[in-house]
């Protein structure tokens, strides 16, 4: 026993050695503009809760509610006895709020890719999957057994001569992409994937994680944002990120949701929704539909920092979205300057190779419709601090 499982303490010594082992922070107290640490308050710029509704409190009324009416846990897979009438409201309500014909729930949104990707291609298929898609993309791909054809990062000329290879492939072909690209910033060029999606014959699904709540009219996502209703074939999305809750939606023709029930493994093995995530959710949407303003004020805290930064000397790269990379280049001068933020009561984590490339490493500020503009230029004010005393600006 002892001998066999060593590869795991050689593994882990070697991760500490190349600076690789990550240090995991534990919060004690609420997801928040600022969270407790060691007993001590920092400005959270880690977080993905991009519109502060975590801890909101009509969220979390909601789910003391629901929890009163129908206990926490749904006891089945949804196929058995696990779809309750609040699954169904849930996946009613993701439909009307983000126009599309249905949708359905999983636990996350990696479990919505693992779900959709196996489900619509098998082996003899192809796959065009953009090079920085995320992990879970990246997974699903592998499970489907279908082969994968990476192109470069959001390089049409490269997904144009891909799909020209490949047109005359005798079998399924399904082109995937993240909408928004979680370390750059940068959103999918979805109206020109969706032109030659079509001319090529190949099924459409975007991912979009980071754009769900943030994107499009009051936050209701990518397709949204660049009108393309009805012609992106799976939307793919997650509620753990600005709905500061848990749980995958994928939205589509209700064909595809029909499919999806019937065929995706994650629906057919694992069990449904929690009953306070469910809640949560619905109360997400009900905000997110009352009013644009939280997020709005993401926007123009994300706007802020940025135009702060950037004056101040830093690179914060080309987001297009409230994500704010702020690129240092060398893997360690990254995490040294993670470090020194902490030091100075700001949270805000380091990206390395290999989740960016060589050369380009970060500390990524993730903004939050709950940041006041004092907490923003506390932040500022912290980065200048450590980039002057590093060199950095
Ligand atoms: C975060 C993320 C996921 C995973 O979502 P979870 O709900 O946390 O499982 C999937 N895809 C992309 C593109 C993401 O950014």
């Amino acid at each position: 026993m002892a001998v066999s499982m060593a590869f795991m303490s050689d593994e882990l010594d070697r991760m500490k050695r190349e600076g690789l082992y990550g240090n995991i922070r534990t919060l004690e107290g609420p997801q928040g503009a600022v969270v407790k640490i060691g007993g001590k308050d920092y400005l959270n710029l880690c977080s993905n809760n991009y519109l502060g509704f975590a801890n909101d409190p009509r969220v979390c009324k909601r789910a003391k509610d629901m929890i009163d009416k129908y206990g926490v846990g749904p006891g089945a897979v949804r196929t058995i006895a696990g779809t309750m009438d609040i699954h169904v409201e849930l996946e009613n309500r993701l439909a009307k709020f983000k126009g599309a014909e249905a949708a359905i729930t999983f636990q996350s949104g990696f479990c919505a890719n693992l779900a959709v990707i196996p489900a619509l291609t098998g082996e003899g298929d192809l796959i065009f999957s953009d090079s920085m898609n995320h992990a879970s993309i990246i997974d699903a791909c592998r499970l489907s057994k279908a082969k994968t054809i990476r192109y470069e990062h959001s390089d049409m000329d490269d997904l144009r001569a891909k799909l020209s290879e490949h047109k005359d492939h005798n079998g399924k072909k399904l082109l995937i992409t993240d909408g928004v690209f979680s370390m750059d910033g940068d959103i999918a060029r979805l109206p020109e994937i969706v032109g030659m999606a079509e001319e090529f014959g190949v099924i459409v699904a975007v991912d979009d994680a980071h754009g769900e709540g943030v994107l499009g009219r009051g936050g209701r996502g990518i397709v949204d944002h660049f009108g393309l209703h009805g012609k992106v074939d799976v939307e793919i999305g997650t509620m753990s990120k600005a709905f500061g809750v848990m749980g995958g939606i994928v939205a589509g023709s209700s064909v595809l949701v029909d499919f999806l029930r019937q065929k995706a493994r994650t629906n057919l093995f694992s069990s449904a929704l929690t009953v306070p995530d469910v809640a949560a959710n619905l109360a997400a949407i009900d905000i997110m539909e009352e009013s644009g303003e939280p997020v709005k004020k993401l926007w123009s805290n994300g706007d802020f920092l940025k135009a702060e930064l950037k004056a101040e000397g830093f690179d914060v790269g080309n987001s297009e979205t409230p994500i704010t990379p702020v690129i240092i280049g060398e893997a360690q001068t990254a995490k040294d300057f993670s470090a020194r933020l902490f030091e100075n009561g700001v949270f805000a984590t380091a990206i390395v190779f290999p989740t960016v490339p060589r050369g380009t490493a970060r500390v990524r500020a993730m903004v939050s419709a709950a940041h006041s503009r004092e907490d923003l230029e506390r932040g500022v004010e912290a980065f200048v601090k450590v980039g002057g005393e590093m060199g950095v600006i």
